[in-house]
């Protein structure tokens, strides 16, 4: 860091200032409604982009008001899971027809859980890493109780020691949501599938932030939810990738009636669609679906190398100014110094963590806690400033220096 030659207390504003003034996905902030605060929690609920009012008003009033029930055909309603899929691909590297968009993560991942391990009979091991966000624990313990199976709690790094020819899946997060560590998910994979299991991965903290490929990874399934990085508003539907090569015989387990191949047939028994249509379960969300797909047009015309780029950089710079300032103040950067291992947030431990987090929402600095004592700060390159870390660490310098508002318990 250069940061010789400034007068503030914390030093560097201008360099940041001329970062921004470099920055070819600056003018990307204008396709946002942002209020007046730095907001850093963009990997927990993403803001509003301005494209999306005007497209939900529209959905409410023209399409529900006015098409009524016709809107299934004549607004493509019926379509949107996989349409929106497919918008969703684009941003993971999943070519048309492997993704669908509906239900929460949670719901996802029992889907993918359930149908990996019918995916491979005989085997009676899942293996998931103990620091996933704990919806990905929860889940797998209630699959291995309902099929009979083994969870085994295995990190990342110790992987190819605990896998064998008993083990169905790996389960891992992309990015780790506390630490913001980001793993090595082509090596992972193709670990996994050394010993015939399949692949999980959960992109909940990745994917609109880093690059994700999934088709060139040869991922077996994977999730993600709406809301975080993807800015599809408060209760934004997820989706589940399903490489091209398990659809056939792909056996999801929550077999709903728009996952049929003739849903208005009628028809029983149940017979899965041939299409990527048999992850859909029941009636989406069709309001929060199309405030996703009009959100996801924020992307248009950028690429994930550009968004990676500015994403490192903007991460480079708080852990820069973490380590020059707040160190003395017993801030530690536990974020991966390597930018091949670091995700798209960046978290400070604290033994106050908590109250500082709170320290810097009242100076309209938001950003979250993460028990026990992670100050959890995600910079989303879409509408993220370089001045804006520049601030944010400021404050967070300012809280600690002054030192009254957050040391009472
Ligand atoms: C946010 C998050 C989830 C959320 O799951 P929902 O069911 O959509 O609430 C799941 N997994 C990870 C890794 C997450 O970060």
């Amino acid at each position: 860091m250069n940061n010789d030659a400034d007068p503030s207390p914390l030093t560097g504003r201008s360099h940041a200032a001329a970062q921004d003034a470099a920055d070819p996905l600056a003018v990307i902030r204008d396709r946002f409604l942002l209020p007046d605060v730095i907001y850093l929690d963009g990997n927990s609920l993403g803001a509003l982009p301005a494209g999306v009012p005007d497209a939900v008003a529209d959905v409410v009033r023209r399409q529900w008001g006015t098409d009524l029930i016709r809107s299934w055909g004549a607004n493509a309603w019926w379509k949107a899971p996989v349409r929106v899929g497919d918008s969703v691909g684009r941003l993971v590297g999943a070519a048309p027809g492997q993704v669908v968009v509906g239900d929460s993560t949670s719901v996802n991942l029992f889907k993918a859980m359930v149908s990996a391990v019918r995916l491979r009979p005989g085997r009676t091991s899942l293996v998931i890493d103990p620091d996933s966000f704990p919806t990905d624990l929860y889940i797998a313990d209630s699959v291995a109780r309902l099929l009979g199976l083994t969870v085994r709690r295995v990190r990342p790094r110790d992987l190819d020691a605990a896998l064998d020819d008993d083990v169905a899946a790996v389960v891992l997060n992309h990015v780790d949501y506390r630490t913001g560590e980001l793993f090595d998910a082509p090596s992972l994979t193709a670990a996994t599938q050394r010993i015939g299991a399949l692949s999980i991965w959960d992109l909940c903290h990745s994917a609109g932030v880093l690059p994700v490929e999934l088709d060139a990874w040869d991922v077996d399934l994977a999730v993600g939810c709406g809301y975080k990085y993807l800015n599809g508003g408060p209760g934004a539907p997820a989706y589940l990738y399903v490489n091209h090569r398990h659809r056939p015989h792909l056996d999801q387990p929550l077999t709903g009636w728009h996952g049929h191949v003739r849903p208005f047939a009628m028809d029983d028994p149940y017979e899965p669609a041939e299409t990527i249509d048999r992850a859909r379960v029941g009636t989406p969300p069709i309001l929060s679906l199309l405030a996703l797909e009009a959100a996801l047009h924020v992307y248009d015309g950028v690429t994930m190398e550009q968004v990676r780029a500015k994403s490192l950089s903007l991460t480079g710079l708080a852990i820069d100014l973490a380590d020059a300032h707040l160190s003395a103040y017993g801030i530690d950067v536990v974020t991966p110094r390597s930018e091949q291992r670091r995700g798209g947030h960046v978290a400070l431990r604290h033994p106050q963590a908590a109250a500082l987090t709170q320290a810097l929402d009242k100076r309209g600095v938001i950003g979250d806690f993460r028990t026990p004592n992670v100050i959890r700060l995600g910079f989303h390159p879409l509408y993220v400033r370089h001045i804006d870390v520049h601030d944010a660490v400021q404050t967070l310098h300012d809280i600690l220096t002054s030192g009254q508002h957050w040391s009472q318990r």
